[in-house]
């Protein structure tokens, strides 16, 4: 590749021109030496745009041909037809605009003999943008021509370096379109999928749910009936047969409460299942919750009287929900706390208001639950690692809080590992409560 031709003027000491400003450059080509030297003195003191003008000369056209081939950036060109062939000047135009693919330097063709290249035919067949003959052109109508050549120049270039940046930003922003379309198909690929495996997953708990339903109707009609005959012989046993030493009677009564709590269980995995799959209509009501109390604690007086009990609850706690479901939630709360505190320690029930909603709190000093087990202790099936060896099937605590949420309250459990656990329910008043307590 030719080094890059550098057609700077050279500084001069008599040069008022700054240094850092750029001259204008005009390429004249033309065989009479007369034509160059005139021109320089034309515009040797004008200026445009606080830039002057610079000429270059060429004194044919295969000089000028080198000179634009290596500095492709001149602005404009005054063009001599008739130079070492008599359309030498026409041929460069074609020379420029084809070969060099130059189309932004301006062509202003300058003729002496307009005969030889006439002005329409010449304007019409080859791309110049000015035709002037020699004897028109006063120094006046030079400048106005150049001048108009290089705004033009300036146009072009500027709209062609417009044209690259809007291309090369289109370019990436197709690119970039192309990419997003990608990764938007690709992630739609995804979530049809993870939509395709949800669809599933659901589709096969539906019918383990469906399966579990049909499991539990047949456990409970299919024990429901032999451990009642179990039960009933066990009690005829017990009654009849005379002579009966103390421990038989303890093995007919050890018989008989394994069957309770065999139809115990049954009864709360069904309730459990219809609470889960939203078959459980309650049956709501105001209704007194201090004689409940009495009476769950007083039951369990009886059945498990190695325990203290102890009730605080004020008169007159009406609440609003489904007696036998909140009676069932009252069960199993203390049934716990016997359940996981040993022999001789107190189970401490309160029931109070606060707010407008009403409170009861179930306390034992029991094994308490262990740290880990917190998060889990109301999810279905779930068995505190400590425990084992201690009867229970992991459902009673999921069916509290599903009645317990089904009457828009709320359970919770405050524990420590061998330190006892206080289980908490948040119920709504009576509507007549909580119609006056907003009042
Ligand atoms: P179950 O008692 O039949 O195992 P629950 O659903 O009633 O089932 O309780 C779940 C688990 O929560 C129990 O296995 C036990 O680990 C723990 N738990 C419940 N109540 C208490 C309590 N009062 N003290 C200590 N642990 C409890």
């Amino acid at each position: 590749m030719p080094k890059k031709l550098i057609l700077r003027p050279k500084p001069n000491a008599s040069d008022q021109t700054p240094a850092r400003v750029e001259p204008w450059l005009v390429l004249v080509v033309d065989d009479d030496e007369q034509v160059h030297a005139m021109t320089e003195v034309i515009l040797r003191d004008q200026t445009f745009d606080n830039r002057p003008f610079h000429c270059i000369s060429a004194l044919s056209a295969a000089e000028a041909a080198v000179i634009l081939e290596l500095s492709p950036d001149i602005p404009v060109v005054l063009l001599d037809v008739v130079m070492e062939t008599p359309d030498a000047g026409l041929k460069l135009v074609h020379h420029i605009r084809e070969d060099l693919e130059n189309d932004e330097i301006r062509i202003i063709l300058r003729t002496g003999q307009p005969g030889d290249a006439p002005e329409r035919d010449v304007m019409l067949t080859y791309d110049i943008n000015d035709y002037k003959s020699k004897a028109e052109l006063t120094a006046q109508r030079l400048f106005t021509a150049l001048v108009g050549a290089i705004r033009a120049w300036r146009d072009v270039v500027t709209i062609k370096r417009l044209n690259n940046t809007l291309s090369t930003l289109n370019t990436s922003l197709e690119k970039r379109v192309v990419e997003r379309t990608r990764a938007l198909e690709k992630s739609n690929v995804s979530l049809e999928r993870a939509k395709q495996r949800a669809e599933t997953a659901l589709v096969r708990e539906t019918e383990a749910k469906g399966q579990l339903r049909q499991f539990l109707s047949m456990v409970s009609h299919e024990f429901r009936t032999p451990l009642a005959i179990i039960d009933s012989s066990a009690q005829m046993l017990r009654l009849k047969i005379e002579g009966l030493d103390k421990s038989g009677i303890a093995r007919l009564d050890f018989i008989r409460s394994g069957v309770q709590r065999l139809l115990g269980l049954i009864d709360t995995c069904l309730a459990d299942e219809q609470l889960d799959s939203g078959r459980i209509v309650l049956h709501e009501k105001s209704f007194d919750l201090t004689p409940m109390l009495e009476v769950t604690v007083g039951h369990f007086r009886v059945a498990s009287g190695s325990h203290f009990y102890k009730v605080e609850a004020a008169p007159g706690l009406l609440v609003w929900g489904d007696p036998g479901m909140v009676a069932l939630v009252l069960n199993n709360l203390v049934g716990n706390a016997v359940k996981y505190s040993p022999e001789g320690s107190t189970v401490a029930i309160s029931g109070r208001t606060e707010g407008s909603d009403v409170i009861i709190s179930v306390q034992d000093q029991g094994i308490g639950i262990p740290s880990d087990d917190m998060a889990n202790i109301f999810e279905r099936f779930h068995r505190a690692s400590n425990a084992a060896g201690i009867p229970g099937s992991g459902i009673g605590l999921h069916m509290v809080r599903q009645i317990v949420e089904l009457h828009g309250g709320c359970v919770t459990v405050s524990s420590a590992e061998g330190q006892g656990s206080c289980f908490t329910v948040r119920l709504r008043p009576a509507p007549r409560v909580r119609e006056e307590k907003s009042a």
